[in-house]
């Protein structure tokens, strides 16, 4: 089966023609500033080099276009037609309470999301356009949407209400929703599979930590705790972003820098976290080379970093009452040894032991921690397209 996974924001759109059959990318790539001068076509086909062009990409059916004509071209494509195609599958970001899965998109699943954008006004609204364009350039196909927030609707209202007057839950919705689902649940079905053990009777955490980061405390395949909230500002020091902090710096800030609220929002999304405590740059790599060559700001920050990592895997456990396995995941997670290790380094306690040689060799899917070690701990690459991918396909009857 072939499906077509779509992540689009709003002046980008990036795309992958994935074969499920074989789990492999048959060719991806990437439509930028669209809408804007100097639009940027990217495609890549499994074994061939990248190409990139200029082409002018008024709105996000230009967009389209382009990707369904170069999948489909005699020479450069890699389908014959859109017969070959099976199913689209969108990436949302937030499906608000009403979405708890992937939906085959209608009318009226157009309208909910609609409806749920006030939560994700940077994203949401970008998706829409995406799907609207895809529907109607490929209206033969059947479209999904896959909720970034849908795999965390299973907390329980201990976890996700803030400890704020009920009544604004009740008026606005304001509450814990979760992001990065798609990958918290691919890498802890993973997880289970690695580990040879049914997931039914796991508790795992997933750290996912990427240029964003999470972490989810995932019971029985399902999530009962993660560490982002009504937006994905909240939880872990990210690339950018705060993470938890004391809600009053906001005002604090504001009074002293003669700020508005949006003016501090900004700023503890776009130049906080590593990059506002170092000034060096919001990439793990830079980071770690300035701490290796004595940089003490910078050794500061990854300290920082995997501490705050090792008291949210303290809490998901006192949550879950234990835990059997911890899964890193996401650029960071996967590639970045020394962070793994310093997240360790704290979990002593729960008698977490790491095998050394197998955290700093490897790339794939494979067990970190000795063999006595209680829990587990793994590296999972995620695959956010491939889970979308397999989520639509659950959608169709084929
Ligand atoms: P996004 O949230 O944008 O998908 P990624 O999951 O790609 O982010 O993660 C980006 C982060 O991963 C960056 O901070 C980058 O430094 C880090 N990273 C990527 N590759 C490596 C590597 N080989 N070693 C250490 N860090 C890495």
């Amino acid at each position: 089966m072939k499906v077509l996974v779509i992540n689009c924001g709003s002046s980008s759109l990036k795309y992958q023609l994935i074969d499920t059959d074989k789990d492999t990318v048959m060719a991806k790539g990437l439509c930028e500033r669209i809408g804007i001068d100097g639009s940027n076509f990217e495609y890549k086909r499994d074994g061939h080099d990248k190409t990139q062009k200029l082409v002018e990409m008024k709105d996000h059916k230009d967009a389209v276009s382009i990707v369904i004509n170069t999948l489909t071209d005699k020479e450069a494509g890699v389908v014959g037609s859109l017969d070959e195609i099976d199913a689209v599958g969108h990436r949302v970001v937030h499906g608000g309470e009403r979405f708890n899965k992937a939906v085959l998109i209608n009318d009226e699943v157009i309208k909910a999301i609609e409806d749920v954008s006030d939560l994700a006004p940077l994203h949401n609204p970008g998706a829409l356009i995406g799907i609207r364009a895809c529907m109607e350039l490929m209206p033969s196909l059947p479209h999904a949407a896959v909720f970034d927030t849908a795999f965390h609707q299973t907390m329980g209202p201990e976890a996700y209400l803030y400890a704020i007057p009920r009544e604004y839950y009740e008026k606005y919705k304001i509450r814990r929703y979760g992001f990065h689902g798609t990958s918290h649940a691919y890498v802890s079905e993973r997880t289970a599979k690695v580990l040879g053990r049914d997931i039914s009777g796991l508790k795992t955490v997933v750290c996912h930590l990427g240029n964003g980061a999470s972490i989810s405390a995932v019971k029985n395949g399902k999530c009962v705790d993660t560490s982002m909230g009504l937006t994905p500002l909240e939880g872990l020091i990210m690339g950018t972003r705060s993470g938890d902090i004391d809600p009053a710096v906001i005002t604090f800030l504001m009074r002293k820098e003669n700020l508005t609220g949006e003016q501090v929002l900004d700023i503890l999304n776009k130049k906080s976290g590593v990059l506002g405590m170092t000034g060096i740059s919001s990439d793990f790599r830079d980071i770690a080379k300035a701490a290796a060559e004595g940089n003490e700001t910078a050794e500061i920050t990854l300290e920082a970093y995997a501490r705050r990592v090792a008291k949210y895997i303290g809490a998901y456990a006192a949550a879950m009452n234990g835990i059997d396995a911890i899964a890193f995941t996401a650029g960071i997670g996967e590639n970045h040894a020394g962070i793994r290790k310093r997240v360790c380094n704290y979990l002593g306690f729960l008698g977490v032991e790491l095998d050394d040689d197998a955290n700093e060799n490897g790339s794939d899917e494979r067990v970190i921690s000795s063999g006595g070690s209680a829990p587990a701990v793994l590296v999972i690459p995620t695959n956010e397209e491939l889970s979308i991918a397999l989520q639509t396909l659950k959608l169709i009857d084929k």
